[in-house]
């Protein structure tokens, strides 16, 4: 016999499971056959706490694999390897007995600044959606919910749970939401969890458009919607908008409200019954508990997907890999003490750990001397502990420093305000540098730190961000040649904190965060603006060297292309090659970023091999978010197809030619002279009209006059300006464009891609 349906319960049974009955779990409706529903973290591992519930207690967890951090996969531009780690969370969640694990989360990287940017895939739309919906669809390929967050513009920690994100729409749809959208409308998660923040004064939680208008009725999202811990402001109101869970319990509060708004008239009963059976719904994931998951299995897996993420910034004189026979020295505290993993709740309780040290001193012929180098709190004796590194170095044939940032300098809940290393860090690298043969510096940070100040004094640079739990043996495993780098950069590098485009707004004051500069965000700025960069986005290098010839672009309708090329494995090593496909337009009325990533293609190539690697680009890579229409428009024009080795340095190029959107302008009143005579259905007409009530001779003069009319509303020129144009005229105009605007096909809608 089916289960009751839970919507038939009495209206307070009902809305028992509208909130959590603790931190990580939902309530259980025994009469409607509902069991409760353990929801926890997270984005790279399982953090299912040991017992009690009525606890967040971040740090007592049961053993889980810690696999590479979002900022890792990130820089894999892989994803086979998001997909493979979400697959591998879902064993374990069903394992742990966890139906629902919260992640991935695909929030853009808007300033490296902020403390969170461990967990968040890129600067770019594009490569986080795609990363963040192969998670989705690994994890709950294993029957595990997934929780994609956090929705929307919760960019920065500061004030996390108040700061209003002011956004305008354009910047919206084209690098703020199209992460989601993406996530949503492919892997389908079984959840969306809301942001803390407001975006343009209004709580993410209760924020209809966003939760109802956006992600419903455009995207089709058809689970529920739940909320941060402790998002929920309004519990009526966040509901009415569109959020079904409040997480984490509030003690029944928040659902007796609901049950008083009903009872006052004030909320329709029938939102309530929506909620509850997307709520219901989650008591059908997660499926019967499994038997453990192959711990060892699993480590092995972190290290081999680990060792595709790192990325390889600099490697002069081919000083990577290192000759198994060198003599290397070690310096830096991380290779011992390994930094693998951010702050704040997305923390594993790792079932093993990896250190670099120990797996280099298994890979290479002779003994691996170390020093700390660096205490790593900051206390202590800084020189004490350079000078000793310095005399291990001196030895070296090579020596490879382990720098980077501790716990402490980033985490959940707070943003940096510098992107320096620790001064006394800097000092042994210089120090280091200045002694040693060769010298490696290999960064462990969830975000990207700044490389001024010592970049020139060494001759490698291995940025791993945080690998998770194997780091140490994946790093060891690239630094020996082992695995050839492959990741590239998620995230511009930049020379300067004061040279990245949200500097001047970030974090915001006064409780508001202006996102001032608009869709120029992380790399579209620097190529727009030409402004140099220490490292690019997309930038990374490789042991092996790859040529791209007989690039082809052409279009395959009104607003899509093909795109196809080569690819050659020019060097003597087997790589993973990430081929960058970049767009770039001045068409259209909006300002355009310089260039803008629009697919992209991990492909493994053996030396020597050559393969040919295809895109269909669809209308989605040629658009920009038209603010009067509200909608997706191509422009018609030319569209520079460009294939790079990163955003700053295009390997090939072909234009195509796209007769793009048939877009038949509004005209009101209010409209300039200049849209009115230049309106493709009415503008010739009116011209026309307006000459013939001129003298003779005119017409000439009428360019230069338009010009400086042109601004003018129009119908302040008709009545102005000796009524030249009778009212009754304008009318039929503008009854004309609408029509032609009622018979051309739509802008687009946000889903057309
Ligand atoms: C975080 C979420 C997390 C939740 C539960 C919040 O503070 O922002 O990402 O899933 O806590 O731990």
């Amino acid at each position: 016999m089916d289960a009751p349906d839970p919507t038939n319960l009495p209206l307070e049974r009902k809305a028992a499971l509208l909130s959590g009955q603790d931190f990580w779990s939902t309530a259980p409706i025994d009469d409607a056959g509902l069991p409760s529903v353990v929801l926890t973290d997270g984005p790279h591992g399982v953090r299912r706490q040991q017992a009690d519930f009525e606890q967040i207690g971040l740090m007592e967890s049961l053993p889980a694999t810690c696999f590479p951090p979002a900022v890792a996969v990130g820089s894999s531009w892989d994803p086979e390897i998001a997909e493979r780690i979400g697959a591998a969370i879902g064993r374990e969640a069903r394992a742990l007995g966890v139906p629902v694990v919260l992640g991935p989360g695909v929030n853009m990287k808007r300033s490296p600044l902020c403390g969170r940017n461990f967990e968040y895939y890129a600067e770019d739309p594009l490569l986080a959606g795609v990363l963040g919906s192969a998670h989705v669809r690994g994890q709950q390929g294993e029957g595990v919910g997934a929780s994609v967050k956090h929705f929307a513009a919760n960019n920065q920690e500061t004030q996390r749970m108040q700061v209003s994100a002011d956004v305008d729409e354009r910047t919206l749809r084209e690098i703020y939401l199209p992460a989601f959208e993406r996530v949503v409308t492919e892997a389908r998660p079984a959840t969306v969890m809301c942001a803390y923040n407001r975006i343009n004064g209004v709580y993410a939680s209760q924020h209809r458009w966003l939760l109802t208008e956006v992600l419903r009725d455009e995207w089709g999202f058809d689970g529920a919607v739940i909320s941060d811990w402790g998002a929920v402001q309004d519990r009526v109101a966040a509901l009415e908008a569109g959020l079904d869970l409040q997480m984490p319990g509030d003690h029944g509060t928040g659902n007796q409200l609901v049950v008083d708004a009903v009872k006052a008239g004030e909320l329709d009963e029938s939102l309530v019954d929506r909620s509850v059976r997307r709520v219901a719904a989650l008591a059908e994931l997660g499926g019967e508990p499994t038997d453990g998951f192959d711990v060892d299995a699993h480590h092995a897996l972190a290290r081999e997907l680990a060792a595709g993420c790192a990325v390889l910034l600099k490697n002069d004189g081919g000083t990577l890999p290192l000759a198994p026979d060198a003599h290397v020295a070690v310096v830096g505290e991380f290779a011992r003490t390994p930094r693998y993993q951010g702050g704040g709740s997305s923390h594993v309780n790792a079932t093993r750990v990896d250190d670099a040290l120990g797996a280099l001193g298994g890979l290479l012929d002779g003994p691996v001397a170390f020093a700390p180098g660096f205490p790593l709190d900051g206390s202590g004796d800084a020189a004490a502990l350079r000078e000793a590194a310095v005399a291990v170095a001196r030895d070296a044939d090579v020596t490879v420093v382990f720098a980077g940032l501790a716990d402490g300098d980033e985490s959940e809940g707070f943003d940096r305000t510098t992107l320096d290393l620790p001064a006394a860090q800097v000092e042994l690298i210089r120090a280091v540098a200045a002694v040693s043969r060769r010298t490696v510096v290999v960064l462990s940070s969830g975000g990207v730190v700044s490389l001024e100040g010592w970049h020139d004094d060494v001759d490698a640079i291995m940025a791993g961000f945080l690998l998770g739990q194997a780091g140490g043996s994946a790093l060891a495993d690239l630094l020996v040649g082992r695995a050839n780098p492959s990741g590239r950069l998620a995230e511009t590098i930049p020379l300067r904190l004061e040279d990245t485009p949200s500097h001047l707004n970030f974090p915001g004051e006064q409780g508001t965060v202006r996102y001032g500069e608009g869709v120029m965000v992380g790399y579209r700025h620097y190529v727009t603006v030409d402004r140099p960069v220490r490292y690019p986005f997309g930038h990374g290098l490789s042991y092996t060297t790859v040529e791209t010839s007989d690039l082809r672009v052409a279009p395959t309708g009104d607003d899509t292309a093909t795109v196809s090329l080569t690819v050659t494995n020019t060097g003597d090593r087997a790589g993973r090659h990430v081929v960058q496909v970049y767009v770039a337009t001045a068409a259209g009325p909006v300002r355009r970023p310089g260039r803008e990533l629009r697919a992209f293609a991990k492909v493994e190539l053996q030396p020597g091999e050559s393969r040919a690697v295809s895109f269909e680009l669809g209308r989605r890579a040629f658009a920009y978010w038209d603010v009067r229409e509200h909608g997706w428009v191509v422009a018609p024009g030319e569209y520079a197809v460009q294939i790079g080795r990163s955003a700053a340095d295009v390997v090939a190029e072909a234009t195509v030619t796209l007769a793009g959107d048939d877009v038949v302008p509004e005209l009101t009143l209010g409209s300039s002279v200049a849209e009115w005579f230049e309106h493709p259905v009415v503008g010739a007409q009116l011209l026309e009209g307006f000459l013939a009530t001129m003298p003779e001779g005119a017409g000439e003069m009428h360019a230069g006059m338009l010009q400086m009319v042109g601004s003018m509303p129009m119908g302040r020129f008709a009545t102005d300006f000796g009524s030249a144009i009778p009212s009754a005229e304008l009318e039929r105009l503008m009854a004309a464009a609408r029509a032609a605007r009622g018979v051309t096909p739509p802008a687009g809608s946000s889903t057309t891609r």
